[in-house]
């Protein structure tokens, strides 16, 4: 049996009774989408980042597309994202209609390098995404006084790191608007396609409301005028007796968290914590007894509690490696093989092989051991034993 890099049966069958239940509860309900399940777990979410707002959305990526329409971002826009990221990120700011600007990541950390940041903005940026990739968050604090002072937001890319601290505070809650994805393998995943975006901006609040649902009702209406600099008078507003979400306003989206998923995460959560500690616990496992000097294990920065999402590692013959692990039972994953700047679908942008020097050579060696809470001990000294014998 080879040991997977990430395994979402096992924390299935440790709560199977409840998310069944959970799972029925819903069918037997004929509520499928938004409803109470979504508005309650809306809230548990928000209130467990220290958020005032979330949006409950289709996935990550539209979390991603949302929060820039919210934002007023489009066509004509720059937003600053780093080279080293799932593609979503870029190609979100690409489907809005803005034009994706990249920086490079800080070595060993692999987040954000904010001294980068600086030079990449135009009098055309609006935002910036700094994402908290492989579970630990950017350098906050440096990169929104950077944004802030030239009138950009700060969008945070929280799709890895969902329950990660910074500074003693919360992911999801240290810029403008988060945005999370429950893909299955995430540390918190749904049991399906599902995504969140939390902000304690109202105005963005009821942007993200309106687009989530075709642009449509009372929110619509008053993100239309935000929007685009207008009054806001609702006693204005009238739907004659109709339903307000036949009322469209903006072009949005159908992108709804659906109920299932709601109560999947809803029983997910309070675990959440005790998850995360556990991939922290074989983090600290793996950093006291991989010993390989051909390997570079990954760095925390002071200010973070890194959830490792995975552990990643560097590797000069990754091939070689991954294929040495392989033959001992030990799966290996690459996160991500090809950076942003030098992906086909951006090939347009102008950007080429050397513009970002530490984000290539990790799409090069950098490489994944297992990492899920529900590793058992003796699998964790496989992979261990497997990556030392290297
Ligand atoms: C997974 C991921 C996303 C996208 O989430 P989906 O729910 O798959 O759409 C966005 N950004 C990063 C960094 C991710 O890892």
């Amino acid at each position: 049996m080879m040991i997977p890099v990430m395994n979402v049966q096992r924390q299935y069958a440790s709560l199977q009774d409840e998310l069944d239940k959970a799972a029925l509860e819903v069918l037997h309900s004929g509520g499928y989408i938004l409803g109470p399940k979504v508005a309650d777990f809306e809230k548990q979410f928000a209130d467990y980042c220290g958020a005032k707002y979330s949006v409950g959305v289709g996935n990550g990526t539209d979390a991603l597309v949302i929060a820039l329409l919210a934002a007023g971002i489009g066509q004509g826009d720059e937003v600053i994202t780093t080279a080293m990221t799932f593609v979503s990120t870029a190609e979100a700011i690409a489907q809005v209609g803005a034009t994706p600007v990249f920086v490079d990541i800080q070595p060993e950390v692999y987040t954000m390098d904010p001294s980068k940041l600086e030079a990449a903005f135009t009098d055309k940026t609006k935002a910036v995404i700094p994402v908290h990739i492989y579970g630990q968050a950017a350098d906050m604090d440096e990169i929104c006084r950077i944004a802030h002072a030239h009138n950009a937001i700060v969008i945070e890319d929280c799709a890895q790191a969902a329950g990660a601290k910074y500074k003693g505070r919360r992911t999801c809650s240290l810029g403008d608007m988060a945005c999370v994805s429950f893909f299955p393998t995430k540390n918190l995943g749904a049991a399906g396609d599902a995504g969140i975006i939390v902000t304690n901006n109202e105005d963005f609040y009821k942007g993200c409301l309106a687009y989530r649902v075709h642009g449509s009702g009372i929110n619509g209406a008053y993100t239309y005028a935000r929007l685009n600099n207008q009054e806001f008078d609702e006693s204005k507003i009238d739907f004659h007796g109709n339903l307000p979400k036949y009322y469209n306003y903006l072009v949005g989206f159908n992108s709804r968290l659906d109920a299932l998923q709601a109560a999947m995460l809803s029983v997910k959560l309070p675990h959440l914590d005790s998850w995360n500690e556990r991939r922290r616990q074989i983090a600290a496992i793996y950093n006291d007894k991989i010993t390989n000097d051909k390997i570079t294990k990954p760095v925390v920065a002071d200010y973070n509690e890194h959830i490792f999402y995975v552990y990643p590692l560097r590797v000069e013959d990754r091939a070689a490696f991954r294929a040495f692990l392989e033959e001992r039972g030990v799966t290996t994953g690459v996160y991500f093989p090809v950076p942003m700047h030098e992906q086909a679908c951006f090939a347009g942008l102008g950007y080429k092989h050397g513009d970002f020097p530490v984000a290539e050579d990790l799409a090069e060696h950098g490489v994944t051991i297992p990492m899920f809470p529900e590793l058992t001990d003796e699998e964790i000294q496989t992979v261990i034993d497997a990556v030392n014998a290297f």
